[in-house]
Formats: structure tokens, C-alpha cells, sequence
């Protein structure tokens, strides 16, 4: 039995519910090697689920004294999840160094069209479906490859420029449209993949098995899909499991069964930004 853990965790300090110690309790309830917090970056135009920055200093210092409050009972780790938003968000390095962050997973939700700053070109890949449509109408005139190849050109700019710890639900461009408006087998997708991971490899960044679109019905699969992950394997990047979790009882959704996945492909340990765990 591998001891669970859980970097990517959401409370209602940005989308999620419950208190950072609620989350806490549930880890050390369960047997957790270690709970981290990973709330959305503040980001410098309005928004519903990330950190307001007005409540960004509190964010900070209830995860302090969490971690030494409850330093004999379960390793702590104060994190962000931090949006790349080339032209508009903030370096990774001024949140991580600015407030003394344990680590960062760096995600895009939100992507702007390559050549513009106009926050009217930002398509934001995670909320409706109908929005999500709507951008690849609106913003790529229907180009959804386009659309999609600007996705992956931003991580992959985000993961050589801003150098996160983690990278966040790397494939979740295809959670509206698998199959159906993206071709996820199609070789311009699978290349847009490869230079990603390639990058990733370099760089030595996580590769999260994503499990929150298993256990909230959005999808079959994990973020990454395992086709990813079999890559991921073979350029030897490593791989750790988190739930992104919204909610304390989500914290160890699916965490078995994706690390079962991992040891049936052949993966021989985890990488957390803080300790390996091995698969044997
Ligand atoms: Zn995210
Ligand atoms: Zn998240």
C-alpha cells in the first residue's frame, strides 16, 4: 500500500470549498504522507476562481501556521496553482520567491491568442462547453487546431520561461472536445505533445496524473490521457498523482487506480517536489 498525498488542492480561499484546515485534518484522517495547497495565483483582471488579491496575505499566512501547527502530525507545503497568461500574469519566480512558496504548479486555463494582448483573444479552456466552443469560433474563426496549438505553445512557453515544480492537467485543451473537435490522434496534435515534452524533459518538470476529470464524470481519462504518459515514460519525465481536489473529500479521489495505471505501464517510482515514492 503506497501512502496517499496530494499537491493540487483547492479551498474556498479561491474555487473550492472548506477551510485550508479542513483539508489538513482530512489528510492526517486518511494517513497522508504530505498535503500541499495549491490555490489559484491572484490574477490582475476579474475572475471568480482564483485568490482575490485581497485575500491573497491571508491565504499566505493560514498555510504558515498550518504547517507548524501541525508539523509532528503530517508534512504541510504552501503552494500556488499559477496561471501563465504571457503579457498579463506575474512571474512565477516573483509569487514563489516574493512569499517564501514551497512549490508552484504551473497550469493554463486561460490562452491567449499568439501576437495579441487583447484580453478579448483569451480562450478559457475550462469552464462550459459552450464558452469553450464559443472561443475557437470567436477568437481562431473556428480553427480548433489553431486554437489548440496555441495551447500547447503557451505551456510549453510557460515550462521553459517560468519554470514551475509541477505541470498542471497537461492535456485538459481536450477535456470539451476529444474526438470531436480535436483529433487527439492526428499527427499536428501529437507533434504539439512531443515539443511539449520535450521541453518538460529538459527541464526536469512533473508531469501530475490528473484524476479530478475521472471522478467528476468530464472524462474518461486522466490529465494526461495515458498515451501521454507512456511518452512521459519513455523520455523518462517524472510522474506523481493528484486529485485537484475543490473539496477535503476529494483528496485521495482516484489515487489508487492511477497509481495502479502508473505501475501497470512500468513507472518505478513518483516524483513529488519533496520526495520520491517508489512503485516497486
Ligand atoms: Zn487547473
Ligand atoms: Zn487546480
Amino acid at each position: 500500500m503506497i501512502k496517499p498525498f496530494n499537491f493540487h488542492t483547492h479551498s474556498a480561499y479561491d474555487d473550492g470549498k472548506e477551510t485550508l484546515e479542513d483539508y489538513v485534518k482530512a489528510a492526517v484522517d486518511k494517513g497522508f504522507a504530505a498535503i500541499g495547497f495549491s490555490g489559484h495565483s491572484p490574477l490582475p483582471f476579474d475572475n471568480e476562481w482564483s485568490i482575490q488579491k485581497s485575500d491573497y496575505a491571508d491565504y499566505l499566512a493560514e498555510g504558515r501556521r498550518l504547517k507548524e501547527k501541525y508539523k509532528d502530525h503530517i508534512p504541510v507545503y504552501l503552494g500556488l496553482e499559477i496561471d501563465y497568461v504571457p503579457g498579463h500574469s506575474d512571474r512565477f519566480s516573483d509569487f514563489v520567491e516574493g512569499a517564501g512558496l514551497d512549490y508552484c504548479i504551473g497550469s493554463v486555463h486561460l490562452v491567449m491568442k499568439p501576437g495579441s494582448k487583447d484580453p478579448r483573444d483569451i480562450w478559457f479552456i475550462d469552464g462550459p462547453r459552450e464558452g469553450y466552443l464559443e472561443g475557437i469560433d470567436t477568437i481562431y474563426g473556428g480553427d480548433a487546431r489553431a486554437a489548440t496549438e496555441a495551447y500547447y505553445a503557451q505551456l510549453r512557453e510557460m515550462v521553459i520561461t517560468q519554470r514551475p515544480d509541477i505541470i498542471g492537467h497537461l492535456d485538459k485543451v481536450a477535456m470539451h472536445s476529444r474526438g470531436e473537435v480535436i483529433d487527439t490522434n492526428a499527427g499536428w496534435y501529437r507533434d504539439a505533445v512531443n515539443d511539449l515534452l520535450d521541453a518538460i524533459a529538459s527541464a526536469g518538470t512533473i508531469v501530475e496524473v490528473n484524476t479530478r476529470g475521472t471522478y467528476t464524470g468530464k472524462s474518461e481519462y486522466y490529465y494526461p490521457e495515458k498515451a501521454i504518459l507512456a511518452q512521459c515514460l519513455q523520455k523518462e519525465i517524472p510522474v506523481m498523482v493528484n486529485s485537484d481536489a475543490h473539496h477535503p473529500l476529494q483528496l485521495d479521489k482516484g489515487f489508487n487506480e492511477a497509481v495502479h495505471l502508473l505501475q501497470s505501464m512500468g513507472f518505478k517510482r513518483m516524483r513529488t517536489p519533496f520526495f520520491d515514492v517508489s512503485l516497486r
